[in-house]
């Protein structure tokens, strides 16, 4: 019998589950702190629970954690870069970056993508499989023990598309911010979308504190759906339309995730429209020079002209950032080294541990 993944139930079905096996209600919240605050990755190691009950917990239960298969440690910033594979071999890729404020963990939501933007190195070979809210915490998870630090800020930018994983999304969501976990605070995570229109929307309905980044990269209809074949689906008109409703519901302002292509959306009218669309929505601006992959000729807007870019949008009275790169020197650009781990694998799919 496939046994449950017990680090994606919530603490309620945790406590039902185990008041159902006639133990006391307490027992719950104890376990569900031992597994999310104490990361503990095996029943032996819940000393304070009967040894029968240990033993019963583990022929119903798994732990999913992620092994670390590699570490690349970047010499400029102290980024670090894992890749981890999950139960059935599948590989992942998280990053900690270290700023002054505090440390930030950059976890994957799926196993590859589907959402296939040109730019992307994630999405080459398509979807394999949704990660479990289990399996995306247990990247922070491992992250945490095997580093010692602390972490106070997460983004679910890594690979995979967040909206295309809904529910596991929200699971994850409110575990790594529950008081009996790691409780981050919602307003310190943030979750990245190429912008499926009516997941945005219902995000909103959530009414959870956390920042949405929309991943622009484009101001037309046509140039976006050049780079990104969601625009098919959902115009610019309807993206604004959801992010407005996603400041009315939550009061969170939305960050325009713009990265600069050189000749492709780098030019003076592609600012005057960003202008225009951010400040429509009150949104916050995070310019990023695209990070070459081999598979394709796009290539980065050069320095000067990615300052000229931002002033621009500045004395027009935008919030802008220049996206610092962490790690340059390690595999940059989202799923660089799950992809060449894989290729050097020869397996097609993630899944050749
Ligand atoms: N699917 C989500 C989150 C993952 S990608 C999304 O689309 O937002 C995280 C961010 O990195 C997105 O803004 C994505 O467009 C961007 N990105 C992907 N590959 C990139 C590259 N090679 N250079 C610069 N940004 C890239």
């Amino acid at each position: 019998m496939e046994k449950t993944d017990i680090n994606s139930l919530y603490i309620e079905e945790l406590t039902e589950a185990v008041t159902g096996m006639g133990l006391p209600k307490y027992r719950g919240g104890q376990i569900y702190g031992r597994l999310h605050q104490k990361l503990a990755t095996s029943f032996s190691e819940m000393t304070e629970l009967p040894e029968s009950l240990r033993q019963q917990l583990s022929d119903i239960y798994e732990i999913k954690t992620a092994e670390k298969v590699s570490e690349q440690v970047s010499k400029l910033d102290g980024t670090r870069k894992y890749l981890f594979a999950m139960g059935d071999g599948s590989l992942v890729e998280s990053v900690l970056m270290k700023y002054h404020h505090g440390n930030s963990v950059c976890i994957s939501s799926q196993v590859g993508c589907r959402m296939g933007c040109r730019f992307c190195a994630s999405t080459l070979d398509g979807l394999t499989r949704n990660l479990t809210a289990s399996e995306m915490l247990g990247q922070i998870y491992s992250i945490v023990k095997l580093t010692g630090e602390r972490v106070s800020n997460i983004v679910v930018m890594g690979t995979g598309e967040p909206m295309d994983n809904y529910d596991n999304l929200i699971r994850f969501i409110k575990h790594i911010s529950h008081e009996k976990g790691l409780n981050i605070s919602k307003r310190n995570i943030t979750v990245s979308t190429c912008g499926i229109v009516p997941k945005m929307r219902a995000f909103a309905d959530e009414g959870l504190p956390v920042t949405l980044a929309l991943s622009l990269h484009s101001v037309t209809d046509e140039k976006r759906r050049q780079l990104m074949p969601v625009a098919n689906s959902y115009s610019i008109e309807e993206l604004m339309s959801a992010c407005e409703y996603y400041f009315e519901k939550t009061g969170r302002r939305i960050t325009f995730e713009y990265s600069l292509v050189r000749d492709v959306n780098d030019t003076d009218p592609d600012a005057e429209g960003l202008i225009r669309l951010a400040g429509r929505v009150g949104a916050h601006v995070n310019l990023i020079p695209v990070n070459p992959i081999k598979e394709r000729e796009y290539r980065e807007t050069a320095a000067p002209r990615v300052l000229a870019f931002k002033n621009k949008l500045e004395k027009s009275g935008i919030n802008v950032t220049i996206r610092r790169e962490m790690g340059r020197d390690i595999d940059g650009a989202c799923g660089q080294l799950r992809k060449r781990t894989m290729d050097e694998r020869g397996s097609r799919r993630g899944q050749g541990a």
